[in-house]
Parts: structure tokens; sequence; C-alpha cells
């Protein structure tokens, strides 16, 4: 029975190069808390991806940097051939630095300022406009800089309700039904809307699904004559536990592909199919290493308290998420059942009731999927610093950001006599 936990947590694993020796000694190295991310993973998605899609002729993937906004992942997707998907101005200036080229980054921002749009305009991106007003505002001021409009088709997907960005009363987008309003500000502006983008939210289990916002998007792009590029955004769907399930990424490219095919075919123009998904290409690249600090055991429940807390890795307290814990330091000890919990001054549960193999003080455990909304959503909160993170690139492993101190804690304050 204890074998075949292990057993099947094996092939799961297996997908991620799940290496503990070698995360025991990263924490060693580098100490805990770490985040530690493994390049060859991302490069297995991003090429599965691509592959997924080899029958159409013009394929673009813009790695949404939301995810994980390390320079160097940036630059190991500019090194795989990716473009890039930001949703503030700050992201894009990130994407510049990383050696992206203006046109390779594609700016999807909602509610920002109208300065902000012009800041994108200044920095020559690719702009992707999802409201009425800032839409007529362009093309009054910018009426010869192409832009991509972000469509609303109003299906609803996403695994929960935080991440689900297409639904009727979802603030994203330009509502389908509006449509007809866009068309007539671009008509009046002379606008030239080069690109027309969807994104229906994360964890989309359901290829019918994506077909089905596909076929709305089709639906708009008939009606205007300047696109380039389609954009089916994301919400792709990797495993986070043993028998989860994922996108069938592959089947997708083979139906949507077809159907995109059909579509260039009529539309009279090469046009590019455009995504830009985050999960999917980091989740499973990236281990969350902490040490347990205290066991204590109440009348009902074995705490693991970690040195790490929602600071570090907020997804299982903000999304109910459920991340994977393995105590890496002794893997085949017997399994029991622990409520890991964080060092956060208010409740900050990791995961309830989990069989673990035994746990004892000072060991690691291992998150797993650490590699997407982890890190880049990770906070001082406590005062605490901000964990280190490493880079595997084939058998090397490098520091791509340093372990904070109490001068960065500091760094932009500013002290007043008092
Ligand atoms: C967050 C976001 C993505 C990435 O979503 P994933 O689920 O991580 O793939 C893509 N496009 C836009 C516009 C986003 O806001």
């Amino acid at each position: 029975m204890e074998i075949a936990i292990f057993a099947v947590h094996l092939n799961f694993l297996d997908k991620m190069n799940f290496d503990r020796q070698r995360l025991l000694q990263m924490a060693e190295k580098y100490g805990t808390p770490l985040y530690v991310y493994d390049a060859e993973v991302m490069g297995v998605q991003y090429e599965r991806m691509l592959n997924a899609f080899s029958s159409v002729k013009k394929v673009k993937l813009n790695y949404a940097c939301k995810a994980n906004t390390n320079l160097n992942i940036l630059k190991y997707f500019k090194s795989l051939g990716a473009g890039l998907d930001t949703v503030s101005i700050q992201e894009a200036e990130l994407g510049l630095k990383a050696g992206f080229e203006n046109q390779e980054i594609i700016y999807t921002p909602n509610g920002v300022s109208f300065e902000e749009i012009k800041q994108a305009v200044d920095l020559g991106l690719k702009i992707n406009i999802d409201n009425l007003t800032i839409l007529e505002r362009f093309g009054q001021e910018f009426p010869g800089y192409p832009v991509c409009i972000r469509i609303n088709p109003h299906i609803m997907a996403g695994g929960n309700e935080n991440i689900s960005v297409g639904h009727i009363d979802s603030k994203f987008g330009i509502s389908i039904h509006q449509f007809p309003l866009a068309k007539r500000v671009i008509e009046n502006t002379g606008l030239r809307v080069n690109g027309l983008h969807m994104h229906t939210g994360s964890d989309i289990l359901d290829v019918d699904v994506f077909l089905q916002g596909a076929e709305i998007l089709f639906d708009v792009a008939a009606e205007l004559k300047d696109l380039e590029y389609l954009d089916f955004g994301s919400g792709f769907k990797v495993p986070y536990y043993q028998g989860a399930d994922e996108t069938d990424i592959e089947y997708l490219g083979e139906r949507l592909g077809h159907r995109f095919n059909r579509f260039a075919d009529k539309y009279k123009k090469e046009l590019t199919l455009m995504f830009e998904p985050g999960k999917y290409l980091v989740s499973q690249s990236g281990f969350f290493l902490a040490s347990v600090n205290v066991i204590k055991q109440t009348t009902s429940t074995v705490f693991a308290s970690v040195d790490s807390g929602f600071n570090h890795l907020i997804r299982p307290m903000f999304y109910n998420a459920h991340h994977e814990i393995i105590n890496i330091s002794n893997p085949e000890g017997r399994p029991r059942y622990y409520t890991v919990v964080g060092y956060i001054c208010e409740t900050d549960t990791f995961g309830s009731n989990r069989k673990i193999s035994e746990i004892h003080e000072g060991d690691v455990l291992c998150f797993l999927n650490a590699g997407a909304y982890c890190f880049s959503m990770a906070s001082n909160y406590n005062s605490r610093f901000k964990p280190a993170e490493v880079l595997w690139v084939g058998n090397e492993d490098y520091l791509i950001r340093r372990k904070e101190n109490l001068e960065d804690l500091l760094v932009s304050t500013v002290e007043i006599s008092i």
C-alpha cells in the first residue's frame, strides 16, 4: 500500500524531472526557503505546444510572464523563440531588458490609464485594447498605430471564479454584444485593427470550450479586414497531482489548427495563430523547498510548520489550489497525515491532512508546480524576505535571484525625523 503511493507519484513526477537528491543538494547549497526551476521542463512544454499546432504555418507563443517574471526566465523563453505577453508596462519593460524586440511584446492590460497606454505606444509594443472608451481615444490620438482588440466571448470557463475571466459579468474584454459599437469606433477613427484576442480564464478543462470561443472569434474576425494575427489567449490546465486532468493540447492543436487554416484560407491572408500560455509553460518546472521548523501534535491534527508562508506561496490560501507536498528528506518513511502550515501570524495552511511520509523537524518539504504564480505573487508580509531562486540549465544550477535582506526591505522607505 505504502509503496503504491510512491509508485503512483512516480509517473506524475517523471514529467517534471523530479530529482529528489538534486533538490536536497539545492536546499543544502542555497538554504531554504528556495525556489528551483528546471529550464528543461519549460523547453519541453514549449516544444510540445508548438508541435501540437504544427499544421499551422505561422504560430507564435507569447509567454505570459506574470506567471514568473524572473529576468532569466524571460531570457530563456526569448532564446526558445517565444514572444512575451505582458499585463503591465513594468512587465513590458522587463521584457525589453530581457532582449525581446518591442513588436515581440504584446501588452494586454485591463483598466489601466490612458497614460500607460501612451507609454506602450512610445515603447512600440503590440497593444491589446479591452474597452470601448480607450479604443475610441486611442483611435483619435494614434489612428496609424495598429492595435489588437480583446473580445469577451462570454463563455464560462476557468477552474474557479477568481481565475475565470470570460463570463458574462467579467471585467475583461469588449463584450461580443458590443462589437457593433467597437466596429463603429474603428470606422469613425480609421483605426487599423491587426489583431483579435480572447482569453477566457485559467484552468480550462474542456477543449470544446476553446473551440466554442474560437468560433466566436472567427465570426468577429470575418468583419475586420486588416488582421494579421488571432490570439486565442491561454488557460491551459496542467496536472497538480497524480490523476488530475490536463488540457489535451495535441487534440486542441489538431482541431483548432484545422479550423484556423480553414478560416485563414477564406480570409485570403496569411494569419498568425497566437497563444499566450503562462502556467502551461512554467508551472511544472518549479519546486518550492521549505524546511520544517516545528511538528506540533494536537488532539486531532499533526501540524508541520515550515519556514515559509503565504508570503512566498499564496495559491493554496488565495485560490484553494492544491500543491503536492513531498518530504524529500525522508521519502521512504511511513506515510502519516499532516497539516502543513506556514509561519505567518494568521492562518496559512498549505495543505490539510495530507498523506506525507513521516516528517521530522528539519526535514525539507518540496511543493510541486511552483513555477507559475508562486514567486511572482510573493510579498514581504510579516517583513519576511522573499526567497532566492535557482535555475537548472542542464547539469548546472544558477542562482537567478538572491535571497533578500534587511536593506531590501528598507530600500524604498523614506525615513523622516519624528
Ligand atoms: C494571465 C494571463 C495569461 C496566462 O494565463 P495562464 O493560465 O497562466 O496560461 C494569458 N493571457 C492573459 C491576457 C492573461 O491575463
